[in-house]
C-alpha cells in the first residue's frame, strides 16, 4: 500500500504555514509517504500571496509552493500533485484536487462563485471536491454548513482535529454515502499528527489518483498520533 497526504500547506502559498514546499517534500519522504497534494489556502482564505496582484501574477505566485514541492519531490521519488483549499467563508473549506494552473488562469471569477457554481465548474473540468473538517468549531466558524450534493468526499480523519470533530464527519459521510478521505492539514515539517490515504497502486497522475478515490480503492489511515 502507498501513502498519500491530501491536505498539505506550504509557506509560499499559506500565510499560516512555516515551511517551504521543498521542506514539506523532505518531511513526507522521511515519513515514508509516496506523495501528497499541495492544498494551500486559496485567495478567499489565509493566502500568503498579496491579493492586490493582477490575477495572472497572483496565480503564478500561488503555485510556487507546489512547484517547490514538486521539484524536491521529483528528486526524492515522491509524487507531488497540485490542489488548493477553497474557502467559502465562515470556515467552510473544500479541498479541490485534479485541476491545474491553466484552469485557474481561465477562471478569474473563481473567487466570486457561489458554492453551486463552484462545484459545477470544478466537476465539469474533471476536478474533485473534499469537504475538509466539516465539523470544525472555532471562533471564526459561526455555524456548521454541509453541502452533501456538492462534494465528492468528506475528510473524516483530519489528523490534528479532535476525535469528536472526526467522528461527526464520519457519520456525515456514511449518512450520504460520500467517499471518506484523510489528511494531515500540515503547516510545518514537524507535525505532531499525520494521516494519509492509502492506495493499492502508485498513480501516474492526479487524475489516476482521483479515479482510485472514486472507485473507493483507498482507505483513510492514521499514520502517527
Ligand atoms: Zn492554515
Ligand atoms: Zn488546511
Amino acid at each position: 500500500m502507498y501513502k498519500y497526504d491530501l491536505h498539505v500547506h506550504t509557506k509560499e502559498g499559506s500565510a499560516c504555514a512555516r515551511n517551504t514546499g521543498a521542506e514539506m517534500a523532505e518531511m513526507y519522504a522521511r515519513e515514508g509517504y509516496s506523495g501528497f497534494f499541495v492544498t494551500d489556502h486559496f485567495y478567499t482564505g489565509n493566502t500568503a500571496v498579496p491579493r492586490d496582484l493582477p490575477w495572472e501574477e497572483w496565480v503564478g505566485r500561488f503555485c510556487e509552493g507546489y512547484r517547490s514541492a514538486k521539484k524536491r519531490g521529483d528528486e526524492l521519488g515522491l509524487d507531488v500533485f497540485f490542489g488548493w483549499e477553497f474557502g467559502l467563508g465562515g470556515g467552510t473549506e473544500f479541498l479541490t484536487l485534479g485541476l491545474d494552473e491553466a484552469w485557474l488562469l481561465a477562471n478569474p471569477d473563481v473567487c466570486r462563485m457561489d458554492p453551486v457554481t463552484y462545484s459545477t465548474k470544478v466537476h465539469e473540468a474533471g476536478g474533485y471536491l473534499i469537504h475538509a473538517h466539516p465539523y470544525l468549531e472555532a471562533s471564526y466558524v459561526p455555524c456548521i454548513r454541509l453541502f452533501p450534493r456538492l462534494v465528492d468526499a468528506v475528510e473524516v480523519l483530519n489528523a490534528p482535529k479532535g476525535d469528536f470533530i472526526n467522528a461527526r464527519a464520519s457519520e456525515y459521510a456514511l449518512a450520504y454515502d460520500l467517499t471518506q478521505t484523510a489528511g494531515s492539514d500540515s503547516h510545518n515539517d514537524h507535525p505532531h499528527k499525520l494521516a494519509a490515504v492509502s492506495v493499492p497502486r502508485r498513480p501516474a497522475s492526479a487524475a489516476e489518483f482521483i479515479a482510485m478515490l472514486r472507485g473507493r480503492e483507498h482507505s483513510p489511515v492514521l499514520v502517527q498520533g
